[in-house]
């Protein structure tokens, strides 16, 4: 065992150059620990909201993320805040609701409108002297029901929230152990192969898991959960576990920690929390083995903890990460991990887009430093280069022309999260400006849910499309004309949009089986299809497949369209590492089915004259 480093008069020195800094003025009543961030309470908040600088002062001094909150003496019940806001209002109508989380003495303001959005942003000091809350505004137009069942887990476990808050920043900023620093990789799922993406990181004082996915397609093996066994861990040594983005191959096994003791932090962007929850129950009741259940998602929702783009913030004694857009989908983050004191760092890109999407902007690239990359390959070999995305939109106008033209319905199978969204602002796009113009567009209801979460955390969305919102463009998204698919819909001369995206089940078998005998008709495959699933085996051609058990001789049109993809090609992986600034001293490849990992590995180690590995499940890499 190692011998604790004397240095039990630090957070005393963190206090006292906090008080030191502050105005008497701000009535500071109480320093406390609030997960990785050091918090102060405040009888007087507004003199610390309008001198910000000295709170940066403060943070450069000691090198810790600092909040303010107001002190729970000064809050005003949730009733005289509610009518305090809407009388502050011209529109009062247009506040939907109003969240109240105790824990943190945040209150959210749900606004249809952007005049009131507006109007209360510009009186935000008074109102927080007003109501005694922090102020949170967000704009979204819908019923809130896809965040009412997490707003009320929040609430209903505020003090339990608090509890834990306190109980994670202790054990973050707990001494450090004395002995040189290490570092390594131990992979547990998503090493060479897709799906259950997982890793660990051990270093001389933490172990912190890097995403926890499942194999949700495609399993002839049972393989399918992330091989956490392999190194006899409990799960009280677990100091964090950080989430990449909501897709269910690198989330979907996290309510399994919970399942089985985990009661530390999860870490993950703002739009990945709620837009994983939906995603996790989803497939929670759709599911037939029981992994996990809804009370384990629960619990889950208690121990996130989100974190902005570009917000340093420690989460155990050696470990400090940095979230940055890795462009593949709204909040998907690469983790920058900043190990030590030794300054070393490890990036993890997570699943990344180093290219144009019209929904979010391309991959964040300008880390100042990163000895270790672990990169994705989904498109890992040689010949994985895609058309330009202009291309790309071109070859699908001329394709969705050309069926509608013959009067004809068009079926694009896609998943549920991200593509599909990409495609249906594009299509929005592309009607818009008279490109296309079919009867109808008809989409699956569970991917105009995920607009919700966009139109909530728009400032996660791509320049173009928070220019439009800014502006106040109507429509800014593109998707008020789009029809949810209801069943037994006439769709003639339309196109539909719904899942499975490889049709292995879900609606998009159905509207196979309505125009599968129609030569006039169309299937356009947009997304990756996996090894021997009907949509990979239309695509090599095949016309006599078998589906839902029943065999089906397909007769209408397939069309595969290319440059689409969420995931950087071959040339766009490539381009990322040549564009990285720092000098890598180690590559590891993930995220690739069959030999791409290794493809992708060796091309890296021949360009850039870098050490590179393509490790199997189970393998650990000694990385520092
Ligand atoms: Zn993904």
């Amino acid at each position: 065992m190692y011998d604790r480093v004397q240095d039990e008069d630090r957070n005393q020195n963190i206090v006292a150059a906090i008080l030191n800094n502050l105005p008497s003025e701000s009535e500071i009543t109480k320093i406390e620990y609030e997960g990785p961030f050091i918090v102060l309470y405040s009888r007087k908040p507004t003199t610390l909201l309008e001198n910000q600088e000295i709170i940066s002062k403060m943070v450069n001094t000691i090198k810790k993320r600092i909040v303010i909150r107001t002190d729970t003496s000064i809050r005003s019940s949730e009733d005289s805040v509610k009518q305090i806001i809407r009388s502050s209002t011209a529109y009062p109508n247009t506040i939907s609701e109003i969240f109240f989380d105790s824990a943190l003495g945040e209150a959210t303001i749900f606004v249809k409108d952007f005049r009131t959005l507006t109007e209360l942003s510009q009186l935000e000091i008074p109102l927080v002297e007003k109501t005694g809350w922090k102020l949170i505004y967000r704009y979204v137009r819908s019923d809130l029901k896809p965040i009412r069942f997490m707003n009320q887990i929040l609430h209903n476990s505020s003090e339990e929230r608090m509890y834990f808050y306190k109980r994670v920043g202790e054990k973050i900023f707990r001494q450090k152990l004395a002995g040189s620093e290490e570092a390594s990789i131990v992979c547990l799922g998503g090493f060479s192969e897709i799906g259950r993406s997982a890793m660990l990181i051990v270093t001389h004082e933490s172990k912190i898991i890097l995403d926890f996915g499942i194999k949700s397609y495609h399993h002839e093996d049972n393989d399918i959960l992330p091989r956490l066994d392999i190194y006899g861990i409990g799960m009280n040594e677990i100091d964090a576990v950080i989430i990449s983005h909501a897709h269910l191959d690198h989330c979907g096994a996290v309510p399994i920690l919970c399942k089985y003791g985990y009661d530390g932090p999860v870490y993950c962007t703002e739009p990945t929390f709620p837009i994983m929850i939906s995603i996790l129950q989803d497939y929670a009741s759709k599911t037939k083995e029981v992994l996990y259940s809804s009370r384990d998602i629960e619990r889950l929702i208690t121990q996130v903890i989100p974190l902005n783009f570009g917000a340093v913030t420690d989460i155990s004694p050696d470990v400090r990460i940095t979230f940055a857009n890795s462009g593949h989908m709204i909040g998907s983050a690469s983790t920058h991990m900043h190990i030590g004191n030794g300054d070393y760092n490890i990036l993890y890109t997570g699943d990344l887009k180093f290219g144009r999407l019209n929904t979010v902007d391309n991959a964040f690239w300008n880390f100042p430093r990163a000895e270790t990359l672990v990169i994705e390959s989904t498109n890992g070999n040689r010949d994985d280069r895609f058309v330009t995305r202009e291309v790309a939109e071109e070859n699908l106008v001329k394709s969705i022309n050309s069926t509608i033209q013959d009067g004809g319905r068009i079926l694009i199978p896609i998943p549920v999260l991200g593509l599909s969204q990409e495609i249906c602002v594009t299509l929005g796009m592309l009607r818009s400006i008279n490109k296309i113009n079919p009867e109808n567009i008809f989409v699956d209801q569970k991917i105009l849910d995920i607009f919700f979460f966009y139109e909530m955390y728009s400032e996660y969305l791509s320049k173009i499309l928070k220019q439009r919102i800014s502006e106040r463009t109507e429509d800014p998204l593109y998707i008020n004309s789009l029809v949810s698919l209801e069943p037994y819909v006439n769709w003639n001369g339309s196109i539909i949009l719904c899942p499975s995206s490889m049709l292995t089940d879900g609606p998009s078998i159905t509207y196979l089986n309505q125009i599968a005998s129609d030569p006039l008709s169309k299937v356009i495959l947009l997304s990756e299809q996996f090894q021997s699933t009907p949509g990979r085996l239309l695509q090599e051609g095949q016309r006599n497949i078998t589906i839902g058990g029943n065999n089906l001789e397909v007769k209408c049109n397939i069309d595969v369209i290319p440059g689409f993809s969420m995931h950087s090609d071959y040339n766009q992986l490539l381009a990322y590492i040549n564009r990285l600034k720092p000098k890598l001293k180690k590559v590891i490849t993930n995220h690739g089915e069959g030999k791409k990992c290794q493809n992708l590995s060796n091309s890296i180690n021949k360009i850039f004259k870098v050490q590179s590995f393509h490790p199997l499940v189970q393998e650990s890499i000694k990385v520092l």
